[in-house]
């Protein structure tokens, strides 16, 4: 019958791979997990130490998700998605850092997010079927759906952006793709945003006429290949620190990086441990440190993407150490990280090897470095570069005194003319123009 996954509340209900990512968050709120654990020890071993990452898509999505995929949907699946791959840098002798930016968005985002399209073009074109995705975005997320189901068969995608809100890049990201891609720009807040396509999709009759679906970070078809880059920077290291395995260091805020990382380890790639490495918004540092687990408001802090008090994937993570904190504490190290020292980390590595890093990565870099001071295990730490530096261009040239480049690819679509469509922040007119156009 091949895998299938269960809500974290209710484990005995159990769902295909389509379902599960159709459906994204399970109808009793809960996450999708794999109701079993498959082992690949022998496959990951095996791996080519060049696998590119759609090598390794495709072999893994053939192993997890045959039959319900077949070799071949795997195979166009993963060829489709990735057509970019991240780089391993040499940072320090024991530190590496895994530059996931590389992708359309410059984004880690850009990996869950084209496999999520990929995946669901397939679905949809063998079965002559259509959906909508629905999203709202205060900046950065969106953009990663939007380039990632651009010109995909099948899939319409309407985006909720917050007029004026955004940065005019991220803006430019969103409003310029045209085809398949349209922007809503909301008159009012983000949260206004997510209140109406709440509404959108508590609207059974209007559900089911459009096929309404959404595509946001907790989707399991996210999750997944997020997975696939930790392998990816595994098979490059030395055959003795693959074979034992690496340290990673995750900058974490909704915690769906750290969980795939997890969700490799359980597969058999050798793991030795993980750092969760936050801001200020240290939740789960803290209850790892024996505290409790107490979500609460976001704290604003330089690495903005990772301000989450109430972080989503926990559950998930909880649910894979069935509630037990020794377990994950054994796994998982928890340590955060003020701006200052965020920023110190900015100005240290560019002034000694000229490299500029953006706050989220020179976070992770900075846990990686107090790791390594505090713990004399001699395991290489790779720690996950989340964003191109030239995507938060003011903390790095107030902190370094040199602007750093902007992508082509960002540069380009800044020139390209914006195309939105207005809309009132209510949901009545949310529902209205969605039925108008795809009704
Ligand atoms: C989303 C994001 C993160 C946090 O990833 P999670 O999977 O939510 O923990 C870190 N850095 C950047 C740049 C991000 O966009």
């Amino acid at each position: 019958m091949g895998m299938r996954f269960s809500s974290t509340r209710n484990p005995g209900t159990e769902v295909s791979f389509r379902e599960a990512i159709f459906a994204g968050l399970a109808p009793d709120g809960g996450l999708y997990l794999p109701t079993s654990v498959p082992d690949l020890t022998k496959l990951l071993a095996e791996l080519d130490s060049n696998a590119s990452t759609a090598d390794i898509g495709e072999v893994v999505t053939s192993a997890l998700l045959a039959p319900e995929l077949s070799a071949e949907a795997a195979q166009r699946v993963a060829r489709r998605a990735f057509t970019f791959d991240p780089v391993l840098v040499t940072l320090t002798d024991d530190i590496k850092v895994l530059e996931l930016f590389h992708g359309p968005t410059c984004a880690f985002k850009d990996f869950g997010a084209s496999f999520l399209a990929a995946i669901m073009e397939e679905f949809l074109t063998r079965e002559a079927s259509r959906a909508v995705i629905l999203t709202a975005t205060s900046g950065d997320t969106g953009s990663a759906v939007a380039h990632a189901f651009h010109k995909r068969e099948n899939l319409e995608v309407v985006i909720l952006y917050p007029s004026g809100r955004v940065s005019p890049l991220q803006e430019k990201q969103l409003t310029t793709l045209g085809d398949n891609i349209t922007a809503l720009e909301v008159m009012g807040s983000f949260d206004d945003c997510q209140r109406m396509v709440k509404a959108a999709f508590i609207d059974r009759p209007l559900n089911k006429r459009l096929g309404l679906t959404s595509a946001n970070s907790i989707n399991l078809g996210r999750l997944i290949p997020q997975a696939f880059y930790y392998i990816f920077a595994a098979v490059r290291l030395p055959a003795d620190v693959r074979r034992k395995g690496p340290v990673f260091c995750v900058p974490s805020g909704n915690f769906g990086n750290l969980t795939a990382g997890v969700m490799a380890r359980q597969w058999g790639l050798p793991i030795h441990r993980f750092i969760a490495a936050t801001n200020i918004n240290k939740v789960v540092p803290e209850y790892l440190d024996g505290g409790v687990y107490s979500p609460r408001a976001s704290i604003h802090t330089v690495s903005n993407a990772m301000d989450v008090g109430d972080p989503s994937n926990f559950e998930r993570l909880n649910a894979i150490f069935k509630g037990n904190r020794e377990n994950m504490r054994s796994l998982i190290e928890g340590i955060f990280v003020t701006d200052e020292e965020t920023r110190d980390t900015i100005g240290k590595v560019y002034e000694e090897r000229k490299i500029f890093l953006d706050p989220h990565t020179a976070l992770g870099v900075r846990a990686a470095m107090r790791y390594l001071a505090a713990k004399m295990e001699n395991v290489p730490v790779v720690t996950l570069a989340t964003a191109h530096p030239g995507k938060f261009l003011e903390v790095v040239e107030e902190v370094t005194g040199i602007r750093p480049p902007l992508p082509e690819r960002l540069q380009e679509s800044l020139r390209l003319p914006k195309s939105s469509v207005p809309l009132k922040n209510n949901p009545d007119d949310l529902k209205k123009f969605l039925l108008q156009q795809f009704g």
